[in-house]
């Protein structure tokens, strides 16, 4: 339907099943498609079942970085503790004794950032769940079709553009988004989603590439969508987050305006059937400004 899908079709498809994955095979490649090509990935039903394991543990934040990365992840981290919102998403986790949040900094995918190794107790409640930062996320703007918040700030794109930590804080702000999200959805829905999905895309590989065949139609259903509808979903969730860091972090600058701006064109052009969220956190801004979303 939409030319993105036409358009990025093999894109889409090595990204959306990585996340689902990205528990499962540890390699979260969010903002850089995984050299792993999906034809070859066969379901890892061990892995699978370790996604559920109940941790033990005393909850709170856990800052994995290695010596290498410190300076560099302090930065980041002051920039996203600047905000309101970045100061209330970590409190709400580092208070928080029933949950783990486990943060590290990775070579691979030096330019991006996953959230992987859910967790959940057997009272269906996410109990742990590790963000994985790339080296080298203070620069690389992903695509505007998925990432149409943190694409709005490269150079060009509008009056307002940022690299550097105030970048990385974005994309920091992008995983949180994913962490909030995941906290309110429901265990065996994602189990059932991480199951299915490798099942789907078996099948459509198969099939010729055929989406309304009867059996990939019944596996949606299931899934609540399809592996690409599931997968973009949970990336706007993590841009609408990535917004908000931004609309708090130039509040009290002139760029704003110009900014989300730019973000809504994208959000029009790629993901028009999103908008509202988007929209939530423009209208949450101050009546002051001038622009409407
Ligand atoms: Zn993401």
């Amino acid at each position: 339907m939409r030319i993105a899908n036409i358009v990025y079709l093999p894109l889409v498809v090595s990204l959306c099943f990585t996340p689902v994955v990205s528990g499962v095979q540890l390699r979260p490649t969010v903002f850089e498609p995984s050299p792993v090509s999906y034809r070859d990935w066969q379901p890892d039903e061990t892995a699978i079942k370790d996604l559920f394991l109940t941790p033990v543990d005393n909850g709170g934040i856990k800052e994995v970085i290695t010596a290498k990365y410190v300076r560099r992840y302090q930065e980041w981290k002051s920039e996203f503790l600047s905000t309101p919102m970045g100061r209330a998403e970590w409190d709400s986790y580092g208070r928080n004794g029933r949950f783990v949040l486990t943060i590290t900094v990775s070579e691979e995918n030096s330019r991006g950032a996953g959230t992987s190794k859910y967790k959940w107790n057997d009272a269906g409640e996410l109990v742990a769940a590790t963000i994985t930062l790339g080296g080298r996320i203070s620069e690389g703007y992903p695509n505007p079709v998925y990432y149409p918040v943190m694409n709005s700030l490269a150079p060009g794109n509008s009056s307002y553009s940022a690299s550097g930590s105030i970048l990385a804080a974005t994309k920091i702000a992008h995983e949180f988004g994913h962490l909030d999200r995941m906290a309110k959805t429901n265990a065996a829905v994602y189990r059932l989603q991480s199951q299915l999905i490798p099942v789907y895309n078996s099948i459509l590989l198969s099939n010729g590439r055929n989406v309304r065949d009867p059996r990939l139609i019944e596996l949606a259903q299931r899934m609540g969508g399809t592996p690409v509808e599931l997968w973009e979903d949970r990336e706007y969730w993590g841009e609408v987050k990535a917004m908000v860091f931004l609309r708090d972090k130039i509040a009290k600058q002139g760029y704003q305006c110009s900014l989300f701006n730019k973000i809504r064109e994208f959000v029009d052009t790629y993901a028009k059937a999103y908008r509202q969220r988007f929209a939530e956190v423009a209208e949450s801004t101050p009546a002051s400004y001038e622009c409407s979303w």
